[in-house]
């Protein structure tokens, strides 16, 4: 029988039960597959959306229910036998089966990995006291929010997307927060210059005081083993609580012990496959061809672990299908809304539309006069119309788009 890229793929494994999975299991039943179907997810949970972990599920104004993507009869009226609270523990690709953390074994004709990614640690000393936090899964939220109590000290290291949103909930929340940031800006890899420092006075304004350039030595706790300080170059920040959001680290353990090639990331083609033809990878752990762009990239988003799960399942059942979108990604801090369309990385020029002392404006990139990216702050009518020009590489004149009363399609 040929295992996989025809309808005659029987039964799917799916390894994660997160973004990329649930995507990929609704597009597999959506498009006519009817063989058996099995999650594996190391997580008690039903798959569900992690943005807002750091923002109204952290503030506690979004209830638990409100974070499934799909309530679990969704799974059972739709043959999908769920294994929650199991961590998949060995893949043994030439038997074509997947060993659980309770000894059972999946057999499967194809199997799509969607493990995600996992927060990097902080290699300092002090590092693992009590009050020390991550945050990727609902766990990691409640505990914050449990030390979170208005008028305590947060201390929070890295001034990426992670940093800012949760220090913007924790104002929220009553809690006073220093940002420790080592880069010279915050977000520095994502946003412009000008967007960095629009973000860094809005944060500011909300009596966040962020620390740039920071360097830290180490957190010091008290006989309890609960943390007391950061200590850094600059010297000691008292703290009740700290939260580290410095980047993570793609989840390819299983795949890479079973051989399969890892490289900052399980290496797929355009099409999620790995080099195994029974075995597809999707989302933030893999490591993909980008089709706009060129070159391969590791991206973290939601879109990206849709559009991947989609793609798999197509390809999965004999469709043929790319995995080509030009990345997008939000981050929502306070009453302001950041979207980030493409991807700057090579840009020659950035353009200035509108006026930051507004509160809303965008940023756009230009590569050799090509559109290649743009940040717009409060502005959804750039966002939407860059998600149409920028796959059609525009080239917009310079002088138009610096004028924010031309709409975006009309500055070519
Ligand atoms: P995940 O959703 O992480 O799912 C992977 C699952 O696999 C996890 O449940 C994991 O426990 C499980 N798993 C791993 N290994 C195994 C194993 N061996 N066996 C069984 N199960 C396993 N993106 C945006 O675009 N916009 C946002 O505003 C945004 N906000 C975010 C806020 C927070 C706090 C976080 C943490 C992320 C945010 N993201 C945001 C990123 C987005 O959530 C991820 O890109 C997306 O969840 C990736 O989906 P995924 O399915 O690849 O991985
Ligand atoms: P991130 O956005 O990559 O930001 C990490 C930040 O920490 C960067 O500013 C980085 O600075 C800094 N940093 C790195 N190493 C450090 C160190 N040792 N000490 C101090 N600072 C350090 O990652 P994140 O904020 O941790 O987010 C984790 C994941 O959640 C990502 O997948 C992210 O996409 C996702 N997420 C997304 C959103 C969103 O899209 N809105 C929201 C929340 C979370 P340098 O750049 O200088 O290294």
């Amino acid at each position: 029988m040929h295992a996989v890229g025809g309808q005659t793929a029987q039964r799917v494994v799916l390894v994660g039960a997160g973004q990329a999975a649930a995507a990929c299991v609704e597009a597999l039943r959506k498009r006519g597959h009817t063989g058996p179907i099995e999650m594996v997810g190391e997580e008690s949970l039903a798959p569900y959306q992690r943005p807002p972990l750091s923002k109204k599920y952290l503030s506690g104004e979004m209830p638990l229910e409100r974070l499934l993507l799909r309530q679990r009869e969704f799974y059972d009226g739709h043959g999908v036998a769920m294994r929650l609270g199991r961590r998949a523990v060995v893949l043994d690709r030439a038997a074509r089966r997947v060993t659980l953390d309770d000894g059972s074994a999946l057999p499967y004709d194809a199997l799509v990995i969607a493990t995600g990614a996992r927060p990097r640690r902080l290699a300092l000393p002090g590092a693992d006291l009590a009050g020390v936090h991550y945050l990727r899964g609902v766990s990691d939220a409640d505990a914050l929010r449990t030390d979170a109590r208005p008028g305590t000290r947060a201390v929070i290291v890295g001034g990426g997307y992670i940093g800012l949103e949760v220090a913007a909930t924790l104002r929220h929340l009553g809690v006073e927060v220093t940002v420790l940031e080592m880069a010279d800006r915050v977000m520095g890899r994502v946003v412009a210059e000008p967007v960095s420092r629009w973000y860094e006075a809005q944060h500011a304004a909300h009596g966040v005081r962020i620390v740039l350039g920071a360097r830290l030595h180490g957190l010091r706790g008290d006989a309890a083993g609960r943390v007391v300080a950061v200590g850094t170059s600059a010297g000691e920040i008292a703290a009740d609580l700290v939260v580290v959001g410095i980047g993570v680290l793609p989840e390819d353990a299983l795949a890479r012990a079973a051989g399969l090639d890892c490289d900052n990331g399980i290496v797929v083609d355009e099409r999620c496959r790995t080099a195994d033809p029974a075995v597809f990878a999707i989302g933030d752990c893999t490591n993909h061809p980008s089709v706009h762009y060129g070159g391969r990239l590791r991206l973290e988003s939601v879109d990206n672990a849709v559009e991947q799960g989609s793609t798999a399942a197509s390809n999965l059942l004999g469709i043929e299908a790319r995995h080509e979108r030009v990345p997008w990604f939000w981050s929502d801090q306070y009453q302001h809304k950041l979207v980030i369309v493409g991807l700057s990385q090579g840009h020659d020029r950035t353009v200035l539309r509108g006026d930051p002392a507004g509160g809303a404006f965008s940023c756009c990139h230009l590569r050799a006069g090509e559109l290649i990216a743009i940040d717009t702050i409060n502005l959804a009518k750039d966002h939407l119309a860059a998600r149409k020009l920028i796959p059609t590489r525009m080239r917009p004149d310079p002088a138009k788009l610096a004028d924010a009363s031309i709409a975006l399609k009309d500055c070519a």
